[in-house]
């Protein structure tokens, strides 16, 4: 199908619009892969294994060879953040350890490393939801200097709030007085036209965003109806970190190892229906005052074209 550009969209969930504009990617310098800057070795790493001392006491931790907490032997540490973003009342920071390994990357984890992240992620949301303090809790994952990451040893973060943040408020409002998930449909439509589908393992769909606000941002959900992250079952999990693996490797290929971002939106803990869902956004554009001004972001790549390179 042929389009004109520059276009408006509509996100497919919220009142949120982007400016697709490819001429914009010919100005010199418009697309710039920040290649991760950040080391590979780092001999003062906090996180390493064997610098266990460097971090809080561990909320959890997948042990096969030493089950003694805070020493080495482990697979997946969480511990709460030394220097939070959040405090008490106002949220709880901790920080998901990825690798006992100096390793800066999560897509060069195994797809078995990477299903022990999730598994610990979603077990350490179970835990935080029964403590009945908090409402939501955010999982996301800042990698390279581009996207905010100040360590490099490989991790993500979680900070439970005691509200829904408003912009999870406003996809969960959406997906409720629909009267259908719009995530499901989302899925439907896509796989119907098939031009920004990514891949599709049969549990999960990644798909370039419709109207995405960076290039090559790409959602990854699952297929069938699911409210909260939580809910992931053990059989569901090596999946889901085999097809997000393949997709980290397929934007370290195609846009040369960018920083991005990742986040998880799942649902709050309210009894409100939702669809958990991915965002993976590389950071290979800045923003500026068009977007902090008008909060309408211009993406240079029109996201047909990143899923059809992104399908390689
Ligand atoms: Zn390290
Ligand atoms: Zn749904
Ligand atoms: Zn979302």
């Amino acid at each position: 199908m042929s389009r004109k550009f520059p276009q408006l969209r509509r996100d497919p969930i919220i009142d949120r619009w982007v400016l697709i504009a490819p001429e914009r990617a010919s100005r010199p310098g418009a697309l710039v892969a920040h290649p991760d800057e950040l080391p590979d070795h780092d001999d003062d790493c906090p996180f390493c294994e064997g610098r266990e001392v460097r971090t809080p006491p561990e909320l959890l931790a997948v042990r096969p060879i030493n089950p003694r907490p805070n020493g080495p032997g482990w697979k997946i540490r969480v511990v709460p953040n030394r220097y939070p973003a959040a405090r008490d009342a106002v949220g709880s920071h901790e920080l998901i350890v990825e690798c006992p390994r100096h390793e800066v990357s999560l897509a060069h984890l195994s797809a078995e490393q990477i299903a022990e992240v999730f598994r610990a992620v979603r077990d350490r949301m179970r835990s935080r939801k029964e403590e009945g303090q908090w409402r939501y809790a955010q999982w996301f994952k800042n990698h390279g200097t581009a996207a905010g990451a100040s360590l490099s040893h490989a991790h993500s973060q979680m900070i439970c709030l005691p509200d829904v943040p408003p912009i999870v408020q406003m996809e969960v409002d959406a997906v409720n007085q629909a009267g259908e998930c719009l995530f499901c449909r989302l899925g439907r439509v896509e796989m119907e036209t098939g031009e920004r589908v990514v891949f599709d393992d049969g549990e999960y769909i990644a798909m370039a965003a419709n109207a995405g606000r960076f290039p090559f941002e790409t959602w990854l959900m699952p297929k069938v109806h699911q409210a909260c992250f939580d809910e992931v079952s053990d059989r569901g999990i090596p999946t889901l970190a085999g097809t997000l693996r393949r997709i980290l490797q397929r934007i370290d290929q195609v846009l040369g190892r960018p920083g991005y971002n990742l986040i998880l939106h799942t649902g709050p803990w309210t009894q409100a229906d939702f669809h958990w869902h991915f965002e993976l956004l590389p950071r290979i554009t800045g923003i500026a005052g068009f977007e902090l001004g008008a909060n309408i972001f211009i993406n240079p790549v029109p996201p047909e074209e990143a899923a059809r390179q992104l399908r390689g």
